[in-house]
């Protein structure tokens, strides 16, 4: 049976990177049944809303979608699209794996987990300004969300057989709001035997992951952190790119790339597709399609090993479509190999 799953294609190389997604999951003869739903910046121009109800209530039917990058205007103009989907479906661990890839120019060999809390933070939207000329941005910190993000790394960690989790933290700084999340973080530790906890102050993680990023582990941090330490960990494996992600919740999953819309390359064809084609590995996982999932990872593996078809951001010369192809092929003999 075909699985029902939203596809939001968003804005920039949103459109060109989902659809390479799409033909690779195709290749890996999963079926799918596509709810397609456009979202962001193209959206809110025509009719004000850049997340219409209808985007939600498929997210809702579905319980699952693959999400290319939205556009958010900076400053002014509407929320994020992404931030709102992420609030609303209570989507609250941002899972990302920051993995060298074979042949990619790299000063490590890089094998971490970022664990990003999603839903609070200065990420909450409780802006104002007091007065004139005063702006004010209310850092939201629950005890409930820091359980629940701490307990999603340590069981993360048990899953995937990796002996440490890292809380990072400002509660030197921050003692009441970083220090409640690092407390509760420490209070979930001894249920979890098997797995080191070890905490770090967020400069010195910053600095830890272009000098050690291994020791780290997964990383279990808050929303603002763990968005800018995403980007760091996507510059250590080579460019954003090369980094998937997955925002889970209790009731519904959505798979998106770390990097945004890249206004600059959209529309030329030469976006590297990888991060999102990662993303549907993820999802595909999810979605209990494992042997699928396993197809796509070693085909992507042999791709970067061959080094002969690979898309500018790193040195190649093929264009989004001509990688997708390539990428097909593989996965398709991958899948015949597989019986
Ligand atoms: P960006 O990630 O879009 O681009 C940063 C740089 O990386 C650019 O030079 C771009 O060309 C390059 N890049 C990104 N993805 C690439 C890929 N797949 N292949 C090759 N090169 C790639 O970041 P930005 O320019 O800061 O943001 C642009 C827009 O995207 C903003 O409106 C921002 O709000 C939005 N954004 C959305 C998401 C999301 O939807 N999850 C995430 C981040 C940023």
């Amino acid at each position: 049976m075909a699985h029902s799953i939203t596809l939001i294609p968003g804005d920039g190389i949103g459109p060109e990177v989902s659809e390479a997604a799409k033909l690779v999951i195709e290749a890996a003869g999963v079926a799918i049944d596509w709810d397609v739903q456009t979202a962001g910046l193209e959206v809110a121009r025509v009719g004000g809303n850049p997340l219409p109800d209808r985007v939600l209530e498929s997210v809702r039917a579905t319980k699952c979608a693959l999400k290319g990058p939205c556009g958010t205007p900076i400053g002014g103009g509407f929320r994020s699209v992404n931030v709102t989907l992420r609030q609303t479906l209570d989507l609250y661990a941002n899972v990302r794996p920051v993995k060298s890839l074979p042949r990619v120019e790299t000063r490590f060999d890089v094998d971490m987990v970022i664990v990003r809390e999603n839903t609070e933070g200065l990420y909450a939207g409780l802006e104002l300004m007091i007065m004139p000329g005063v702006a004010q941005s209310i850092k939201l910190t629950t005890e409930r969300s820091s359980r629940r993000i701490a307990e999603f790394a340590f069981r993360y960690a048990e899953r995937h057989g990796r002996p440490r989790v890292t809380v990072v933290h400002k509660a030197n700084i921050m003692k009441i709001s970083d220090g409640l999340a690092l407390d509760v973080t420490r209070k979930i530790a001894p249920l979890h035997p098997t797995i080191e906890l070890k905490e770090m102050i967020v400069d010195a993680a910053a600095m830890t992951m272009v000098r050690n990023p291994n020791s780290l582990g997964v990383m279990v941090t808050e929303n603002l952190y763990g968005d800018i330490l995403s980007d760091l960990g996507a510059g250590l494996v080579g460019g954003l790119g090369f980094v998937p992600g997955a925002n889970i919740g209790d009731d519904a999953a959505v798979f998106e790339a770390v990097h945004g819309t890249a206004p600059d390359i959209a529309g030329k064809g030469i976006a590297n597709p990888t991060a999102i084609i990662q993303s549907a590995v993820m999802m595909l996982h999810h979605l209990g399609e494992s042997a699928a999932a396993k197809a796509i990872e070693q085909a992507i593996l042999r791709q970067y090993e061959a080094r002969e078809v690979l898309t500018g951001d790193i040195g190649g010369k093929a264009g989004t479509k001509e990688f997708t192809a390539e990428l097909c092929r593989r996965v398709r003999e991958i899948r015949e190999a597989q019986g």
